[in-house]
């Protein structure tokens, strides 16, 4: 048993902001009560967590864990490491490992790494297709059952109309969310940044904003045509944005995800410093202000990584030759205190949400801080003084922009079914 006490209990779902004491009972919550009223059962470990938030466990989406196929980029292990240091007690896998995990035999072998070697939840994520080719339905109700929670052909999009109906109508029929990649390839062809000023000051091709709202616009009608989840992932552009909100008010089940990067940095920030290449690539100004009004409005329905690990060598070459995207984990947190909570365009409990009972939604599943709910909880600082080293990762990779940043806040200790995954000191 584990008893939290004198902590700052933040959960989205009940409401509840104040200091109050969590008892955990193996991998579930025992008790819940107001600061001081539970007595620390014999044996009991006691954690005190004055001064620091206690919150549901936070979900990550999307993230590539690059196992099976990768593993001098990334493996299980130390991509959940880097997890759990960021305060993650969940992360969703995106299937584009090799082989891709298109069947339910990839799907069992990441679960049994995550089983053997994982510091937090593993939730895999299927091909909508087979080898994320875009020609032929992959075998998805096989992967279902073997423990997928979603569909995606996430680092391209579902290729054609036909097809993402399809595997929109299939997964509508066994209730999982299409996750998009949303991107028009013939737009995108060639391009390693937003189109725009910056692009043409630096030499380097662009792709225009609306590369990613075509895909949006696509997709929407498609959700609309056959009632499935559409789930927009790490939407960057306010035109994309702007499709979401109608989707939404036409009551489609659509939903989306925002990256830190996306709402930390914009184009002007691009050099020629690989670690800001990413897809899709950073945004403009004025779509950054939207994407800040879409978390605060509750358009935006949850924080995701995309963590995106690139050993050194793949990631350290020229600006067009490297490979799109950077770290998650361990900055996504801050960043969110950062440029959400610090700044006052958020409050602190709509960014918990953004974490935690949002991407949940998504999933379909509710997590909140209550008896009988999984024991996996988030401790945190919203005022600790710290710096960002990315040497002192577990992470296999390198490749982040925020290396060296000072941050004022971030993950103290992340709790997985009743045990400490991870605890910073202090
Ligand atoms: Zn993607």
């Amino acid at each position: 048993m584990l008893l939290i006490k004198n902590g700052r209990v933040l959960d989205p779902v009940s409401k509840t902001d104040a200091a109050m004491d969590v008892l955990l009972d193996g991998e579930r919550i025992k008790e819940v009560g107001p600061a001081g009223e539970i007595g620390a059962p014999a044996g009991a470990q006691v954690f005190d967590a004055k001064g620091l938030i206690v919150a549901p466990g936070f979900i990550d989406l999307h993230a590539h864990l690059r196992e099976p196929g990768q593993e001098s980029s990334e493996t299980i292990e130390t991509g959940t490491k880097a997890a759990a240091r960021g305060g993650f007690t969940a992360v969703c896998c995106m299937p584009n490992t090799k082989p891709v995990n298109d069947n339910a035999s990839v799907t069992r072998f990441i679960l049994d790494r995550a089983k053997a070697t994982g510091s937090v939840r593993v939730w895999p994520i299927g091909a909508a297709s087979l080898g994320s080719k875009g020609e032929a339905i992959s075998e998805i109700a096989g992967m279902k059952e073997a423990g997928i929670v979603a569909v995606s052909d996430d680092g391209k999009p579902i290729a054609t109309a036909k097809l993402a109906r399809q595997v929109m109508d299939y997964c509508r029929s066994l209730d999982l969310p299409v996750i998009e990649h949303s991107e028009d390839v013939s737009l995108a062809a060639g391009a390693v940044m937003r189109e725009g000023v910056s692009s043409t000051r630096l030499g380097l091709r662009g792709m225009p904003a609306v590369t990613e709202a075509v895909c949006v616009a696509r997709d929407v009608q498609l959700a609309e045509l056959t009632g499935a989840r559409l789930h927009v992932a790490h939407l960057s552009a306010k035109a994309s944005l702007d499709q979401v909100r109608w989707a939404k008010s036409r009551g489609l089940r659509v939903t989306c995800e925002v990256t830190p990067h996306h709402f930390t940095l914009i184009d002007e920030d691009v050099t020629y410093d690989s670690r800001f290449k990413m897809n899709p690539p950073l945004a403009a100004r004025e779509d950054r202000a939207a994407l800040l009004e879409g978390l605060a409005d509750g358009t935006v329905d949850a924080i995701a990584t995309d963590h995106a690990p690139h050993e050194p060598a793949l990631k350290e070459v020229e600006f067009d030759r490297a490979p799109f995207g950077i770290l998650g984990f361990e900055t996504a947190l801050a960043l969110a205190l950062e440029q959400l909570v610090h700044s006052g365009k958020v409050s602190l409990m709509r960014m918990v949400e953004l974490f935690t009972s949002g991407p949940a939604r998504v999933l379909g599943i509710q997590r909140q801080i209550a008896a009988g709910q999984p024991a996996d909880l988030t401790v945190f600082s919203a005022d600790r003084a710290w710096t960002y080293s990315v040497d002192e990762s577990p992470s296999k990779s390198r490749n982040s922009p925020f290396d060296r940043r000072k941050f004022k806040g971030g993950p103290v200790a992340t709790i997985v079914a009743g045990c400490t995954s991870n605890r910073i000191g202090t």
